[in-house]
C-alpha cells in the first residue's frame, strides 16, 4: 500500500472508532437511564466507516494501477456513498416527521382522554371568539362536570374512574362536530367550544350528549357503571364579548346546575 492509500485507511479507522464510541455511549445510556439505542445514528456512522474501508481498498488498488482505474474507483466510491446517504437521509427525515407529530400530540392532547388540553382550549376560545365577533356569528361554550365522581372512584376504584373518563372522551369526540373543540378542562370536567351555535342549539346539543353519551352505561371490566353529569352553557351576546366573561357565564350556569340538584342542563341568561 502506498501513502495515498494510507490516508483512506486512517479515515476509515477514525470513522470505525467514532462508531464504537457512539455505540458504547448509547449502550451506557440505555443501561443507566433506559434511553433506547438510536440505531439510525449507528447505521449512519458504521455505514460511512464501511464505505471508507471499501474506498481504502479501492484506492490502494487504483494507485497501483492506471489513471482510468483511479477514476473508476473514485466514481464507484462516490456512487456507493451517494446511494447510502440518500437511503439514510430518507430514514432520518421519516423519523423526524414521526417525532414532530408525536411531540405535537404530547403538547396538545390530554394523555388519558385524548381530548385537547387546557392550553389548546384557551387558544381556541380566544380565536373562535374573535372570529364570532368579527363575522357576527354565534358561539357557545358548554361545561360538563361528572356528578359525584369522587364517589365513583371510591366505590369502583381509580382505575375504573380512568376507564370512564377515557370512554367519555371517546364518545364525546364521536358525537361532536369536527369544528367543535372538546377539551379536558380539569379532572372530570370537559369544556366544549361550539362555533356557529347559539344558546338554544347549545342546549339541544347538551341534551343530545345527555342521551347519547352519558346514558349508555360505562364498561369498567368487572361490570358497568352508570354516571350522570351537570351542564352549564353560555353564548356570546351583547353582554358577553370576551373569553373570560364567556367562561365565567358557562361556569356560573354549571354551578347553578350543581346547586339545583345535579344531573341537569342550565343555560346562562344574561341579565337584561
Ligand atoms: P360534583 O358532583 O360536585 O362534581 O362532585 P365530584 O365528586 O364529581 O367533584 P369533586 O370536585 O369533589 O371531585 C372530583 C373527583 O374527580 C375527585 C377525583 O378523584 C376525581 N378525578 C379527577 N381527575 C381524575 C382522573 O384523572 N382519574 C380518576 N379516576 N378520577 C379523577
Ligand atoms: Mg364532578
Ligand atoms: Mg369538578
Amino acid at each position: 500500500m502506498d501513502g495515498h492509500g494510507l490516508y483512506f485507511v486512517g479515515y476509515a479507522a477514525m470513522a470505525t472508532i467514532s462508531g464504537a464510541i457512539v455505540a458504547w455511549a448509547q449502550y451506557s445510556r440505555k443501561k443507566s437511564e433506559g434511553i433506547p439505542v438510536n440505531y439510525t445514528v449507528l447505521k449512519v456512522i458504521f455505514g460511512v466507516a464501511l464505505a471508507m474501508w471499501v474506498g481504502a481498498a479501492m484506492a490502494n488498488f487504483a494507485y497501483t494501477q492506471t489513471t482510468t482505474a483511479t477514476a473508476a474507483a473514485g466514481f464507484s466510491v462516490g456512487v456507493i456513498l451517494s446511494i447510502f446517504f440518500a437511503w439514510q437521509l430518507k430514514a432520518v427525515v421519516r423519523k423526524l416527521d414521526a417525532d414532530a407529530i408525536a411531540l405535537r400530540e404530547l403538547a396538545t392532547r390530554d394523555a388519558l382522554t385524548d381530548l385537547w388540553n387546557l392550553r389548546v382550549f384557551h387558544e381556541t376560545l380566544k380565536l373562535e371568539l374573535a372570529r364570532a365577533i368579527r363575522f357576527g356569528h354565534p358561539l357557545s361554550l358548554m361545561m360538563l362536570d361528572i356528578d359525584n365522581f369522587k364517589q365513583v372512584n371510591e366505590t369502583h376504584g381509580h382505575m375504573a374512574g380512568d376507564m370512564i373518563l377515557r370512554e367519555l372522551g371517546r364518545r364525546l369526540l364521536v358525537t361532536a362536530r369536527t369544528i367543535d373543540c372538546v377539551a379536558r378542562y380539569g379532572g372530570e370536567e370537559v369544556a366544549l367550544i361550539l362555533p356557529a351555535t347559539n344558546l338554544v342549539s347549545a342546549e339541544q346539543f347538551a341534551e343530545r350528549i345527555y342521551r347519547e353519551v352519558l346514558k349508555p352505561p360505562f364498561d369498567i371490566g368487572s361490570g358497568s357503571v352508570e354516571i350522570s353529569a351537570s351542564f352549564g352553557v353560555a353564548a356570546v351576546c351583547e353582554k358577553i364579548q370576551s373569553d373570560t366573561k364567556l367562561l365565567m357565564a358557562a361556569n356560573t350556569a354549571l354551578n347553578t346546575a350543581k346547586d339545583s340538584g345535579r344531573n341537569r342542563i342550565c343555560a346562562y341568561q344574561a341579565a337584561a
